[in-house]
């Protein structure tokens, strides 16, 4: 269901009144974890201000220590939906259980499938039972197939609204957290239809580096970009080290709205 062959048009997925895919660059912008009632909504006005067209924030995190902040949980869901409420943008953010999948469905406009579970395909089945659309990111060590073949998870259940996102994969190089596999974006749209969507934040690891990788993003196709940004990067309780504030986040809209068109 995912391959071109069968479906030669782009799919553009509608998230409210939005869209991925298509025309325009969709962005996808906010902190990695949803850390307080004034940090996401002084966020999400921030980033709106400055051209984003939806929100992410993490309630649920898949850290690799047990002993690392693990999310706000139901209560940072809850401040996703207040920072809605207030900036009328989408929210996507990561699901990392199954039993919770009626309160996602409820509650936020685009279901993220992260990196960790992008095999996990009871998962993948459950959430192809619902009608959202689904952020699925590529595993770290995932080949462009084991991707395409976890988005046909999804869709095979009868949910044919994916996003793909080429999130940096793992190699030999230690400099960057992983490093951000460029070729895959036109490679996937060659094969499949899905809209891809490329997170430069946790494919680089690094702040400075997201300006370069979201402008190469762009030039090999990318149908949007997901940005991590954060009011106090250097206190953050997750990802500081990758994240730009605000203010960065202003200046490189403005660059990027100098080559592409935003949604
Ligand atoms: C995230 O987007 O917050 C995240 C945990 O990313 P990934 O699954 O790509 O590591
Ligand atoms: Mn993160």
């Amino acid at each position: 269901k995912a391959n071109r062959l069968f479906h030669p048009e782009n799919s553009v997925i509608s998230v409210r009144d939005r869209s991925i895919g298509g025309q325009k660059l969709a962005i996808i912008a906010g902190p990695c974890s949803v850390e307080s009632e004034e940090q996401i909504i002084s966020i999400s006005e921030q980033i709106k201000e400055s051209g984003a067209g939806f929100l992410r924030g993490g309630a649920f995190k898949p850290r690799t220590s047990p002993y690392s902040f693990q999310g706000l949980r139901e209560g940072g869901l809850e401040l996703l939906k207040r920072a809605r409420e207030k900036t009328g943008l989408p929210i996507v953010t990561e699901l990392m259980s199954a039993d919770l999948i009626e309160k996602f469905v409820e509650d936020v406009d685009v279901i993220q499938i992260g990196a960790r579970n992008m095999q996990n395909f009871d998962l993948l089945k459950e959430v192809g039972k619902t009608d959202k659309p689904i952020l699925l990111k590529r595993g770290m060590s995932a080949t462009i197939e084991e991707l395409l073949m976890a988005a046909e998870y999804i869709m095979s259940e009868g949910n044919e609204n994916v996003i793909l996102c080429e999130r940096g994969v793992r190699t030999f190089e230690q400099y960057t957290r992983n490093t951000l596999d460029l070729s895959a974006i036109p490679v996937i749209k060659k094969l499949s239809h899905l809209p891809v969507v490329v997170d430069p934040s946790h494919a680089a690891g690094l702040w400075w580096l997201v300006e370069p990788l979201a402008k190469a993003a762009i030039a090999v196709g990318a149908d949007g970009l997901m940005i991590e940004v954060h009011n106090d990067p250097a206190n953050a309780k997750c990802d500081g080290q990758q994240s730009i504030t605000p203010e960065r986040f202003k200046t490189l809209m403005n660059s990027l709205k100098q080559i592409a068109n935003i949604e």
